[in-house]
């Protein structure tokens, strides 16, 4: 019988679904059946009709009780999940820093999960990588989300009835998202700077014809894990950092802030007094306001005035361009699960021993299996009945939750991402 895989319809303020007309068709060629959850698609622009005609079959949410593996986008809820059969094999972003008990029912439900946002950026998973696929896109949709608010033309213009100057773009975080950012900015002719604390990202952004802003001293050259993200930085640079901006805000219509550091808060870089100093008609965009926000009074899902600046706070914005971003996140999850089927047998298997398996396994077997959140969770999945195995999956060595008494260790500069640590 070949293994069911369900696609789920996510809930109302979710635009992105985890399947496309390609990835059904890749996923029936490795003979696995695919049921969409009727009107799965439809905020993507992708009607049933359309997964139909790739292979797909059309059914309702109550179908999802006999799948063997589950798409989703987002973590399923307690309810979603309580339809699930013990055993299934669910993949989805899983949201899983401080949601340690959401984990716990996971696992308490008996599913193996795969937490697609932990994938290691290695050059094998490069496929499979969904923070870059969505920020990518998150990116170029704040330049076209900050044009909208702004009053003005973005390129210059030479007309007969006058010149329009170039807005001037500053991109904070020169990231997957601010890369893609930069790139778009100028594109649409906008005069770009940028800045980040990793001096890597200086000739990123000069290759993209865009300049770098940033004090560069001995603290700046070292400020790179191994695994390439961004270190927290001393007090004493974040205040000459912070006055080397403030002077540049100044000068700019338009900044867009990316900048995150893995398992942290976000770093706050735009104050009100930097934003009262912007020109009146001003825009920003908040790209980590979900994180806790790079801009002061940014507001999650709004569009704010602060201190006479258009500060754009939307959430899930690589959900504001559905279309592209379910196709990328479809791409992933193919590319992830094809890595899980025997080209000959064409067998479903999760082999725990696969290095991306060890990195983004949440639960299995009626425990959280992650070592990043395995002793938080403990708390929560102490009275739970452990779940036999799926026949899917053959049996991982995780110590049992319950005699956990401390947190795991957990690298603050790469939130233990161990793999990512040592490819990166
Ligand atoms: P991210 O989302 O964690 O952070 C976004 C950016 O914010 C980063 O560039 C970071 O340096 C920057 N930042 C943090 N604090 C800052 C501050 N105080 N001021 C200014 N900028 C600040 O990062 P990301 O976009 O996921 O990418 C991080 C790195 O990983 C990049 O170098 C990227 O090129 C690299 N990467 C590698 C692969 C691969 O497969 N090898 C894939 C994706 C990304």
């Amino acid at each position: 019988m070949p293994k069911i895989v369900f696609v789920c319809r996510e809930g109302s303020d979710e635009p992105r679904v985890a399947a496309s007309p390609e990835s059904v068709k890749r996923l029936t060629g490795l003979g696995l059946s695919v049921v969409i959850e009727s009107g799965a698609g439809l905020a993507s622009g992708v009607p049933d009709a359309d997964f139909e005609a790739t292979g797909a079959r059309i059914a309702g949410s109550g179908e999802v009780g006999s799948a063997d593996i589950i798409l989703r986008v987002n973590r399923p809820t307690a309810t979603e999940m309580a339809a699930y059969r013990p055993g299934a094999v669910v993949f989805a972003v899983m949201d899983p820093y401080g949601n340690e008990a959401a984990l716990a029912d996971m696992a308490k439900a008996g599913l193996t999960t795969f937490a697609m946002e932990l994938m290691p950026r290695i050059t094998r998973a490069q496929s499979m990588d969904v923070l870059s696929s969505q920020a990518n896109l998150a990116g170029y949709r704040a330049v076209i989300d900050a044009s909208h608010e702004y009053g003005r033309a973005m390129p210059m213009m030479m007309t007969a009835a006058g010149t329009v100057p170039a807005a001037k773009v500053f991109v904070m975080g020169a990231g997957v998202a601010g890369l893609q950012a930069i790139a778009t900015a100028r594109r649409l002719g906008a005069v770009v700077s940028a800045t980040d604390v990793r001096p890597a990202a200086k000739e990123q952004v000069a290759s993209l014809g865009a300049k770098f802003i940033a004090v560069e001293d001995e603290e700046f050259k070292a400020a790179e894990t191994a695994a390439g993200y961004a270190k927290p930085m001393s007090e004493a640079y974040q205040a000459k950092q912070a006055a080397l901006v403030a002077e540049h805000i100044a000068k700019q219509d338009i900044v867009i802030t990316t900048a995150l550091i893995p398992g942290r808060p976000a770093p706050k870089l735009v104050s009100r007094a930097m934003l009262a100093s912007m020109k009146p008609g001003s825009v920003a965009v908040d790209l980590a306001v979900e994180r806790g926000g790079n801009i002061e009074g940014s507001e999650k899902g709004k569009v704010a005035d602060v201190e006479g600046v258009a500060v754009i706070g939307y959430a899930n914005v690589a959900g504001r361009i559905a279309a592209s971003a379910s196709a990328l996140y479809a791409r992933n999850l193919f590319a992830f699960i094809e890595t899980m089927v025997d080209k000959g047998t064409k067998e479903f298997a999760v082999n725990p021993e696969d290095e991306l398996v060890k990195a983004t396994m949440l639960t299995h077997g009626g425990q959280v299996v992650h070592p990043n959140f395995a002793a938080a969770a403990a708390a929560f999945v102490v009275d739970a009945p452990v779940a036999a195995p799926t026949a899917t999956v053959a049996p991982v060595a995780a110590e049992p939750a319950r005699v956990r008494k401390k947190p795991a260790a957990v690298n603050a500069e790469t939130g233990g991402d161990a793999a990512a640590e040592e490819k990166l």
